[in-house]
């Protein structure tokens, strides 16, 4: 297939990297032409450019731009390529973005590859980081099979695994395990740096180890991906997060007036329901 990628960044990038690795041709278009050099220096795309004019003949177009890109940039793309390639994004929120996409272009199908990293860029790219991670496609009754067919090939070529969801789903879905989990871990890290005492501090900075590693990463990553879940996301998020702090009370509760088995209760829950979201051991 001829595959084109618009943004250069850690997502872009590594598509690009494992479509050219599993035999595509993948041309690559970003804001600067260093990123663009650099992907070809690492191999990652066949040509590249800071211009749209270079997206011709493709097969499919894949959109990695930040979240409030990935509109203009498929309504300033469409002048360009041709009426039949499939375009598709890989932003972390569906509703905001498929159905205005889809009237933009009706071959337009949207898509979420879910691995990321703390660090952003191309810098941050790399291969085989789809393998075993999920894959959502969340096609509308009105998007054409082909669509469909053309991006399931694409995510076996990653070794990821495929799930088809309406975006409303998708993104009430992605608010639990990994829009709240952001604001969480953020809030974590927050919360320790309002240690008063320098030392404890000191020490607390010095002891963390891999439980603080864990429950931080996501908290850690790119604040403008996190700004864009919680801005695209708004009111799936919010319903999370007021759900998150009644349980929170409900532990400080118990905490406070010394209930230890209600503690272990909600401990012996939450243990028991965490292989039904974490079914293998994630690295
Ligand atoms: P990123 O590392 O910051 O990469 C985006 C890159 O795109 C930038 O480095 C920039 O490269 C380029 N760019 C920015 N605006 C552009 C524009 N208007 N036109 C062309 N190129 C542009 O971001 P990312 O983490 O890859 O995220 C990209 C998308 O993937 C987002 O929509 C996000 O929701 C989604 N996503 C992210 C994750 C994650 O965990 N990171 C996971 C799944 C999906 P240069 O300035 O260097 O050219």
């Amino acid at each position: 297939m001829n595959i084109g990628i618009i943004g250069l960044g850690s997502i872009g990038a590594s598509l690009a990297g494992d479509w050219r690795q599993a035999g595509h041709v993948v041309v690559g278009v970003s804001r600067r032409q260093s990123t663009c050099d650099l992907a070809i220096e690492r191999g990652f795309i066949d040509r590249g450019s800071t211009d749209l004019e270079i997206l011709t003949g493709l097969d499919v177009l894949v959109i990695c731009t930040p979240i409030a890109d990935i509109l203009p940039t498929l309504a300033r793309s469409i002048a360009v390529i041709d009426p039949e390639t499939i375009v598709t994004d890989v932003g972390s929120v569906k509703e905001a973005i498929v159905a205005p996409a889809t009237k933009i272009r009706s071959n337009f199908i949207g898509g979420h590859p879910m691995a990321g990293k703390a660090t952003s860029g191309i810098e941050a790219a790399e291969l085989g980081m789809f393998a075993g991670k999920p894959y959502v496609l969340t096609p509308l009754e009105s998007t054409p099979q082909r669509a469909i067919d053309l991006l399931t090939q694409l995510a076996i070529d990653l070794n990821a695994r495929l799930d088809l969801a309406a975006p409303t789903e998708h993104d009430r879905a992605v608010a639990w395990i990994s829009h709240l989990p952001v604001m969480v871990s953020a809030s974590l890290i927050d919360a320790c740096t309002q240690e008063q005492d320098r030392s404890v501090l000191g020490l607390a900075q010095k002891l963390a180890s891999s439980g603080f590693k864990d429950t931080s990463r996501v908290g850690g990553g790119n604040p403008e991906l996190g700004m864009m879940m919680a801005r695209y996301n708004q009111a799936a998020i919010l319903d999370a997060i007021a759900i998150y702090r009644q349980q929170l009370d409900r532990l400080e509760q118990a905490i406070s007036t010394n209930q230890w088995a209600e503690v272990t209760a909600i401990l012996e829950h939450t243990q028991n329901a965490r292989p039904d979201f974490v079914k293998v051991p994630i690295p």
